[in-house]
């Protein structure tokens, strides 16, 4: 056993630490299925002080350091590029460290799933408004403000998780521990704000995907959740995808409140009912797309008001409602009232074995999805050749798409696109050819939806550096990352590899 190891030990005890294989291999992935490298040593310190020593300790020894939340990024973003190093898997910094009814914020240790932390503030009668991800019952609330996360509900209304971000502390890559917002000037006794004496240094580490510092504390702005909600699901006509834009669009001029509006595509729709994945869809005749939304009022009249506009809204552009009850389709009232946000991708990610998401999610205006969706089918035909050599060994063909389309704050959506495809790892057989074709399609379509001028949020290792090999960032924006990242962390040991920023 190294020397590092026992120095390793000494800091969070012999139970939180492992460098069995298995252990180490089941960290070496999230949820694609690419390996990119195996880590050394994985370990799960209990706090700040410990995440400190430990990062004092790497720059010592001059190794990587990955941070590890729930692992649920979709491509890369918290395990390790290359072998070695060392995984920080934060899942037992895992409280709720203070909830200030008064001021409305909630404090929190940075491992904390988003269900976690929900279920503690509905014995209150409060929420977090913006639920996270959609894989919130195992997602960390430092996993999504490292990601801008958005989509587990509530983002109409709310926006990202990072808008509600009151303050952070961050152990820096050489193991000094900082608090932002309110946080900054030490006479404050709790944190209230975020924006304030000086710059804003919570932004920088909001959406860093892991490389300015590991955040072990969260202060979130949380809300009342409203006494009145309603939940209605239609179906779009033909042209769905101009249609649900423009539905979206008008909603946000004539500037009605929606807790949730979604658009699924029909693609999408005739799978899942196909794959009976989604049983509330089987008896729709047409499988066309759906549009849903949610909205939440604190009186019946205000409800109703709202309720009214939307439905003259839907009525104007042929939507067809398909009942209150779950039964009945109604998928909005399973997403808000059964948790269905956080359940939801589950399911469409599971539709065939050995089937895997090589996607990445973006933000673009309303205006523009419908056009990157019309890009993303004619990028399928020109690669079809490719596409078939996978179709050849599956006898099922992988899908280029989109997943569902949420409304954002502003006039924005947040759409998860990419290719769905299989493991080299079929029906008890190795292929090793999928593999190197997955990964050149992936690539390939992520750099045409880069160059309809979208914005990542999420970018993992594959995002992160595909945008600097295809030159997609402004060059004064990257070399100011880069010096802050040279700044911040002089000996690169924390996310190593992301950004390309000591090159390939
Ligand atoms: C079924 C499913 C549905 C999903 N739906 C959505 C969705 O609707 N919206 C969405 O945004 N994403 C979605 N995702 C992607 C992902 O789950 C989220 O982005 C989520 O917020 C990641 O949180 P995590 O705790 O799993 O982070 P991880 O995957 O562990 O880490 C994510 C990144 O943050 C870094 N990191 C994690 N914790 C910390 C910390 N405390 N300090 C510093 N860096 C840290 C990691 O190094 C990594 O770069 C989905 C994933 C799945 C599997």
């Amino acid at each position: 056993m190294s020397e590092l190891y026992h120095k390793l030990e000494n800091i969070v005890k012999k139970e939180h630490i492992s460098n069995d294989l298995l252990i180490r291999h089941s960290y070496s992935r999230n949820v694609d299925l690419v390996l990119q490298g195996v880590p050394d040593i994985v370990i799960r310190p209990k706090d700040e002080i410990e995440i400190s020593e430990i990062l004092k300790l790497a720059n010592e020894e001059n190794i990587a350091v990955i941070p590890r939340g729930g692992g649920d990024c979709e491509f890369g973003g918290s395990k390790p590029i290359g072998d070695e190093g060392i995984v920080i898997d934060l899942k037992r910094l895992n409280n709720v460290l203070n909830l200030d009814q008064d001021n409305l914020v909630v404090t929190v240790e940075a491992g904390i799933s988003w269900a976690k932390l929900n279920d503690y503030l509905c014995n209150f009668g409060l929420y977090t408004g913006c639920m996270g991800p959609g894989s919130g019952m195992t997602a960390s609330i430092g996993g999504g403000i490292s990601h801008h996360s958005v989509g587990g509900g509530g983002c109409a209304k709310y926006g990202a998780c990072t808008n509600q971000l009151v303050s952070l502390e961050v152990v820096l890559p050489t193991g000094e521990i900082i608090e932002t917002g309110s946080q900054a000037n030490k006479y404050s006794q709790y944190p209230f704000n975020r924006f304030g004496n000086g710059p804003d240094l919570t932004g920088l580490f909001c959406g860093d995907n892991g490389i300015y510092g590991i955040k072990t504390k969260v202060s979130l702005q949380i809300f009342p959740k409203p006494e009145y909600a309603a939940y209605k699901t239609f179906q779009l006509p033909r042209k769905e995808r101009q249609v649900s834009a423009q539905i979206m669009s008008e909603v946000r001029h004539r500037g009605i409140d929606v807790y949730d509006l979604m658009y699924i595509m029909d693609l999408l729709i005739r799978i899942v009912t196909q794959e009976k994945c989604y049983p509330l869809f089987e008896d729709l005749k047409k499988k066309r797309g759906i549009i849903f939304y949610t909205i939440e009022a604190n009186s019946e009249q205000e409800l109703q008001a709202k309720e009214n506009q939307l439905d003259k809204i839907m009525e104007k552009n042929k939507c067809e409602y398909l009942g209150s009850e779950i039964s009945d389709g109604n998928i909005a009232k399973w997403h808000y009232t059964e948790q269905g946000h956080w359940q939801f991708y589950h399911n469409l990610w599971g539709i065939y074995p050995s089937m895997q998401p090589l996607t990445a999610e973006c933000f673009t205006p309303v205006a523009n999805y419908p056009n990157i969706m019309d890009d993303i089918d004619q990028w399928d035909m020109e690669h079809n050749d490719d596409i078939r050599k996978i179709f050849d060994i599956t006898q099922i063909r992988p899908i280029a798409g989109s997943g569902p389309i949420l409304l954002i704050d502003g006039n924005n959506v947040e759409i998860t696109c990419g290719f769905t495809s299989f493991w080299s790892v079929y029906d008890g057989e190795v292929h090793p050819e999928i593999d190197e074709v997955n990964l050149r399609l992936w690539k390939s379509l992520l750099e045409r939806v880069t160059k309809k001028g979208v914005q990542w949020y999420m970018m993992g290792d594959l995002m992160s550096r595909l945008m600097v090999d295809i030159g997609a960032y402004d060059e004064e924006f990257y070399n100011l990352m880069k010096r802050t990242k040279k700044m911040l962390d002089p000996n690169m040991i924390l996310s190593r590899g992301k950004f390309n920023f000591w090159g390939k």
